[in-house]
């Protein structure tokens, strides 16, 4: 397996496109090309001009629909992408008190966040074994519930549903948004970053916000609690509202978002776009159960993530050869989140068509039987 790179995969079992990364992801090509046709007209141009603000206006309005958002919610931007986001929940979202469902590496990033915030208690964390994910414990002295949609760094997905208590549900759905279902009266807030499942490109947050969280996100603005500027929810609102940003973004992600979300929409939405990565995603769990040497991760078939297979294998296959070779021949991004397990994880979102799932199986197949022969 030492000579790994120099496996060579016939050109006719190669996918159309080579990539299969977890975030960013494969961008379609269609996007770009619309991007660079308009030329002088968009980029370059005043985010406080029409032209611009109409595009924040095609994304406001492409994620009501995709969503179908209940009256009363808004489409909130701002820059930071979903990391971003976190700290400006914890200075304009959390009250006092949050619980975290902690599974995997983002869920973990964010319950960091909060533990550092001087103002807020320390957050509540329930977590559950590698490979799975907790479930939320209602409690009186807790005012927002931290849910990860998708736990992107170990392919785990969890069901969607409010939590029956005072507190807001907010939803880490940075990779599931757009590619998993979800009834939007199950949220408060549902935050996302363009390049994940709608293969965008990265820096932005969107956050879609019930009237219980506008209110909150009014009510902590309205204290005496310090927020920084750029972190600020209660200016993201009044600047989404408008169809605006708080400071420049980058146009070029709001161009390919919009471009995405009415791509989505116009192949039948939602229910089009997971039940695609559903089937893509259950061709490699599918494959994994059947092959000797490999399996799926996650042994629950529940909580297997439609959007990222994370796939074991048995020695002597070792993922970082696996990985090298089929970078080598062009199929690149399926290295593990977390190093120290023996598996590869493969994006299977709404941009991949499922012959190019079909085809990366046939390339799979192919490096493994030469590696072990
Ligand atoms: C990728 C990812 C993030 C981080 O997104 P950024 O846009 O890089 O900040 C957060 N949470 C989850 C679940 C992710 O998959």
């Amino acid at each position: 397996m030492a000579e790994g790179a120099s496996i060579r995969i016939p050109t006719n079992l190669l996918p159309e496109d080579g990539r299969f990364g977890c975030g960013p992801t494969r961008v379609r090509q269609s996007a770009l090309d619309r991007l660079a046709e308009s030329g002088s007209s968009y980029m370059g141009t005043s985010h406080r001009r029409p032209t611009v603000r109409r595009m924040v206006g095609r994304v406001r309005s492409g994620l009501t629909e995709l969503f179908d958002l209940p009256d009363g919610y808004e489409v909130v931007l701002g820059n930071g992408g979903a990391s971003g986001f976190w700290d400006a929940a914890a200075f304009g979202l959390i009250e006092r008190a949050s619980q975290h469902l902690k599974f995997g590496a983002f869920s973990s990033k964010f319950v960091g966040v909060v533990a550092g915030a001087p103002h807020l208690e320390a957050p509540e964390v329930i977590e559950s074994p590698r490979g799975t994910h907790p479930m939320p414990s209602p409690s009186d002295r807790i005012d927002l519930y931290a849910l990860t949609h998708n736990e992107t760094s170990t392919g785990v997905t969890m069901p969607l549903r409010r939590v029956e208590a005072e507190g807001l549900t907010v939803v880490d759905a940075t990779s599931a948004a757009g590619a998993i279902m979800v009834d939007p009266r199950q949220f408060d807030v549902y935050f996302f970053s363009p390049q994940k499942a709608f293969g965008a490109d990265g820096g932005l947050y969107v956050a879609l916000c019930s009237p219980r969280a506008l209110e909150r996100i009014e009510r902590i603005a309205g204290s005496d609690r310090w927020i920084p500027p750029f972190l600020s929810l209660s200016s993201a609102v009044s600047n989404s509202v408008k169809d605006q940003t708080y400071n420049t973004p980058a146009l070029a992600t709001i161009f390919m978002l919009a471009d995405s979300v009415e791509w989505m929409n116009a192949k039948g939405g939602l229910a089009w776009s997971s039940e695609r990565c559903a089937a893509s995603a259950e061709m490699l769990y599918g494959w994994a159960e059947q092959h000797p040497m490999a399996q799926p991760f996650v042994s629950d078939p529940s909580m297997r993530s439609p959007v990222g297979a994370t796939i074991d294998f048995r020695r002597p296959l070792s993922w970082a050869d696996l990985a090298a070779t089929l970078r080598a021949n062009g199929i690149v991004d399926t290295e593990p989140y977390h190093k120290n397990g023996n598996h590869l994880r493969i994006g299977t979102w709404p941009s991949i068509p499922r012959s190019d799932i079909e085809a990366f199986i046939a390339c799979l197949d192919y490096v493994i039987e030469a590696s072990l022969s």
